[in-house]
């Protein structure tokens, strides 16, 4: 995102670096993207996106930010706003698993792609089979639901201690 965004003329150099379809190949190649079908007419298009980011990432108000990214995904979800946060709806004819496939495969895909692989993990309870996906700045989560599996473990623990102490 950030890297087309900045392949606007002026930005790196004077010249567009997306300047026709060979270099929005390479672009998207380069970003293991790939694509079907790139013409003049989808160059023009990416250029078009690309006007639309800048602002969304210069913006100080997330709100707008929010309802400027949720119209640049319309075509494959439908997102209701509610001033900085967003949910993502049923659109007619859209099936409940169609619309959690997609934002759900966005989710994780991005996650993969900016935190890695071991930010997906199963709950460190012993008493629980959960799994969760760590986003946390921090990335040193540990249970599915902290306030419950991470208490359960500590109840278990204190239980544990006590009885050592008794015998
Ligand atoms: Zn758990």
């Amino acid at each position: 995102m950030t890297d087309l965004v900045n392949t606007a003329p002026g930005v790196w150099s004077g010249v567009d670096q997306l300047g026709d379809d060979a270099a929005l190949r390479d672009f998207l190649d380069g970003h293991r993207l790939g694509a079907t079908r790139i013409t003049a007419d989808d160059v023009a298009d990416v250029h078009a996106v690309r006007e639309r980011l800048r602002p969304l990432v210069e913006t100080a108000d997330a709100g707008g930010r929010v309802a400027g990214a949720a119209v640049l995904t319309e075509p494959v979800v439908r997102v209701a706003l509610d001033g900085d946060a967003w949910v993502a709806v049923l659109a007619e004819d859209t099936g409940a698993a169609e619309v959690l496939g997609v934002v759900g495969g966005l989710g994780l895909l991005s996650v993969q792609r900016h935190l890695g692989s071991d930010r997906f993990r199963p709950c460190a309870s012993d008493t629980c089979s959960g799994v969760f996906v760590d986003v946390s700045r921090p990335g040193r989560r540990r249970y599915c639901m902290p306030g419950h599996c991470g208490n359960r473990v500590n109840v278990a623990n204190h239980r544990a201690r006590r009885r050592a102490r008794d015998t």
